[in-house]
């Protein structure tokens, strides 16, 4: 294939990453810039716990998220198998638990699905929880079942993207911070079409973009076999419980509103490790692999942003949800600049309006 259109994306997380899967797969000439090492990059999508949960996830975002969401589940599958099929992905749906007095978080949660969606949230008895996932049943009188949820393991499953790309023919340049980001232009190099996915790097420009700082824990618990994510009911921010295989557990995340990418508190190392052993006693014996902190770039209503701009796009605010939401947004992305049908880009995500 002749690739004569030259396209330049700013960013290799998730984001510009599937951005540059997509372009690279319709035809384009595609160069990522990348300022970290692709090794070693401590981008915000590299700490993810890569929940694929647009229905857990209504608890505390825009219905909107949820369809994109439902979007993006049908495309992981071909995304894995094509580029990653040794990477861990599992869509065996997310279980909900909560101790007794909390409750009635527990059933506010269950109502908030039931009313968007119909017949995904199942109410489990204490017995139904021990057959679905046995070392729960232990530990709680029930919970509840999200079907049509999955996970991947969203490092791994990056690096493989990226390493795979390249072999097909995709230029990343990484090591390089890109300080000049213009309408069809990245440095002093020009382009028919320039794509910011800076993240949070790109709060200068985008004054109302804000970090919101999320901990999480990775831990090893050979005692500890569950099969599917759990989310545990907590007056603060919901916290969850992810496996990984070998018996590695990711405990996260905390939601708070700061741009700091400091170390883990103490504060925090608590609330996730005792939610963690309360939820089962074999978590008292793992042990602390990793304590890791992103700051999620954020809009004020949580929503992502695909700002077009003459022959620039900017796409931002992913939030908690990059993994879920960007092979939906890349797809946007390439239906844009293919002019392909771009109607179904929803009016509160999309702005033709200067990215800067
Ligand atoms: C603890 C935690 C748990 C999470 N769990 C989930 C989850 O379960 N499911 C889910 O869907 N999402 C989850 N998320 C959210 C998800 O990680 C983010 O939404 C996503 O990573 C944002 O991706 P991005 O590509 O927009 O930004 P980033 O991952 O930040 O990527 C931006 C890239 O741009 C590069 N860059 C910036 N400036 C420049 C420059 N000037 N020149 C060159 N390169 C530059 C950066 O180095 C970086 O690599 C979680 C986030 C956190 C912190």
């Amino acid at each position: 294939m002749l690739r004569s259109d030259r396209c330049a994306i700013v960013g290799a997380g998730i984001m510009g990453t599937l951005v540059a899967e997509k372009l690279f797969s319709s035809g384009w000439d595609v160069t990522v810039y990348e300022r970290e090492s692709l090794d070693k990059s401590g981008a915000c999508s590299m700490t993810a716990a890569a929940m694929l949960a647009p229905y857990c996830e209504l608890d505390v975002s825009d219905p909107l998220v949820m369809e994109i969401g439902r979007q993006s589940l049908e495309s992981w599958p071909l995304l894995i198998d094509e580029y990653a099929p040794d990477i861990f992905f599992r869509s065996l749906g997310s279980v909900v638990v909560a101790h007794p007095q909390e409750q009635q978080e527990l059933e506010r949660f269950y109502r908030r699905i039931e009313r968007h969606v119909s017949g995904v949230c199942q109410k489990l008895t204490v017995q139904e929880l021990h057959h679905f996932e046995p070392q729960l049943g232990g530990t709680f009188d029930g919970g509840l079942a999200v079907a049509g949820e999955a996970q991947v393991d969203g490092s791994a499953f990056l690096r493989s993207l990226q390493k795979e790309l390249i072999k097909r023919g995709v230029r990343f340049i990484d090591e390089v911070f890109i300080e000049d980001i213009g309408n069809q232009r990245v440095g002093n190099e020009t382009y028919d079409w320039v794509i910011d996915c800076r993240g949070l790097a790109a709060k200068d420009e985008i004054k109302e973009l804000r970090g919101v700082r999320g901990e999480i824990l990775e831990v090893k618990a050979s005692e500890v076999r569950i099969d599917r994510p759990v989310r545990v009911m907590h007056p603060r921010y919901p916290l969850y419980i992810v496996p990984r295989p070998n018996h590695r557990y990711l405990i996260g995340a905390t939601v708070i509103e700061s741009l700091s990418d400091k170390p883990v508190t103490v504060r925090s190392a608590l609330e996730l490790l005792s939610t963690t052993f309360c939820v089962h006693p074999g978590f008292a014996e793992s042990h602390i692999m990793n304590f890791n902190v992103g700051v999620r770039p954020a809009f004020c209503d949580n929503l992502p942003r695909v700002y077009l701009d003459n022959r620039c796009i900017c796409i931002n605010g992913l939030y908690r949800h990059g993994f879920l939401l960007a092979p939906t947004l890349a797809d946007w992305v390439a239906q844009i600049i293919n002019k392909s049908n771009c109607s179904q880009i929803h009016p509160n995500i999309f702005m033709e309006k200067a990215c800067k």
